[in-house]
């Protein structure tokens, strides 16, 4: 079947009211931005409350709604044959040639119902008369069909505009929020399968990302950061563009791992990364930090060990994957095609330093008194730290 055109259903967005236009504009440049990659000429075009990809010419079919369903604020993609206006003879032909294409005989009974919509009252016929004749001729041509119109497996959709639309076919997009709708925060990226999914969802709400990492050269080798900016690229295909901010953290933890209790290393550590993303935060305009924490999966995210994570911020951290079992957040990675990566098995500045029995129940009175030791030296090696710090951008 050649397609010309997708109707975009959309998620959410269609609730909004007022701003409605906000929200569809945003969708609209996010959808432009994904076909930019996609062999072909679209057009995109908001026509009486709905989206419309108009195709002109030849075009990759697969690689166009692939890339819608990686826009969030899509609920539905349909694909759509466009005839020319014609005759209501005309358009029986084309009808019944569609439905024969696309649900050939196979045995089975299937059921049907054609919705019909006039949007040009010019068209001798209402919209009634339109879907009944139209049914008679399905039948006609495809006696293995029958009609319900209750519950009907095939829902053949024929709009008469200026052009005549047929689609029947559903195509599951993202959902969530068009990226740019609901601000912006600040990803903690690591190279783990966590993170990236912490920011996939939370791009899916609308939100604009940008992404700290932390590594430890030479504890943790280039190609570890490497990884970390391939998983920024891979969320970045969902999220729009990402500015990533490499942090040379390697000072920083040897002060810690050299005054510090070595049960406490994970924690204290945990809390500069935490002050040093907020710091780009900030900086930048975002409105808060997403990690990939989930209660329990370790021991610097029991719940007293996140209480002192947190204590350190002023703006909000935002936990996606809190109440996550990692089956379930592997399942996501995998459905983002973020998985492989993560499970690259390079280093993570985490992993060098840790103790044997990191705490567990960690008192923030005694984390903070920990610090202190650290007063000398942490001040310059935090601003070293900023100071130094790569930007790439990324997607
Ligand atoms: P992930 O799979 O996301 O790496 P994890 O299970 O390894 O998570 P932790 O190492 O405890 O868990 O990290 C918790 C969160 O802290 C991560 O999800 C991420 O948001 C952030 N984080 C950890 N290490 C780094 C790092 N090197 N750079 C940036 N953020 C990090
Ligand atoms: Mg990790």
């Amino acid at each position: 079947m050649t397609y010309h055109a997708f109707l975009i259903k959309y998620a959410e967005i269609g609730i909004k009211g007022k701003n409605r236009h906000l929200f569809e504009d945003a969708l609209i440049r996010n959808m432009g931005s994904a076909l930019k990659e996609v062999e072909g000429t679209f057009s995109i075009s908001k026509e009486s409350g709905r989206i419309y990809v108009t195709m002109d010419g030849p075009y990759d079919y697969e690689g166009a709604v692939e890339a819608l369903t990686r826009v969030f604020g899509i609920a539905y993609i349909c694909p759509v044959v466009i005839m020319k206006s014609g005759s209501f003879e005309e358009l029986k032909d084309r009808v019944t040639g569609y439905v024969k294409e696309m649900y050939p005989e196979d045995g089975g009974r299937r059921t049907f119902k054609v919705f019909a919509r006039r949007g040009d009252k010019r068209f001798p016929m209402n919209s009634m008369e339109i879907a009944r004749e139209l049914g008679g001729a399905i039948l006609d041509v495809c006696p293995y069909l029958s009609v319900d119109v209750h519950s009907p497996k095939i829902r053949l959709n024929v709009e008469i505009r200026h052009q005549f639309y047929i689609y029947s076919e559903n195509i599951t997009g993202p959902g969530g929020m068009p990226v740019g709708t609901n601000g912006s925060a600040t990803l903690l990226l690591s190279g783990g399968i966590d993170s990236p999914v912490a920011g996939y969802m939370i791009a899916k709400r609308g939100v604009k990302i940008d992404a700290v990492y932390f590594h430890a050269p030479p504890y943790t080798s280039e190609r570890a950061k490497q990884k970390v900016v391939d998983l920024a690229k891979l969320v970045s295909r969902y999220s729009g563009p990402i500015r990533l901010h490499v942090v040379n953290f390697t000072d920083v933890q040897m002060a810690i791992y050299e005054k510090c209790p070595h049960d406490e290393l994970t924690i204290i550590m945990r809390r500069y990364m935490m002050r040093i993303a907020e710091y780009f935060a900030k900086k930048n305009g975002t409105f808060g930090l997403i990690t990939g924490e989930s209660i329990g999966q370790v021991a610097s995210q029991t719940i007293q060990s996140l209480v002192c994570t947190n204590a350190v911020c002023t703006l909000p951290v935002f936990r996606p994957l809190i109440g996550f079992d990692k089956q379930e957040i592997i399942k996501v990675s995998e459905k983002i095609g973020t998985y492989e990566t993560s499970i690259l098995p390079f280093e993570d500045c985490c992993t060098i330093f840790v103790a044997k029995h990191p705490v567990t129940k960690p008192i923030q009175k005694q984390i903070e008194k920990s610090e202190r030791k650290l007063d000398d030296v942490i001040d310059d090696l935090v601003k070293t730290a900023i100071d130094t710090t790569e930007v790439i951008e990324v997607g």
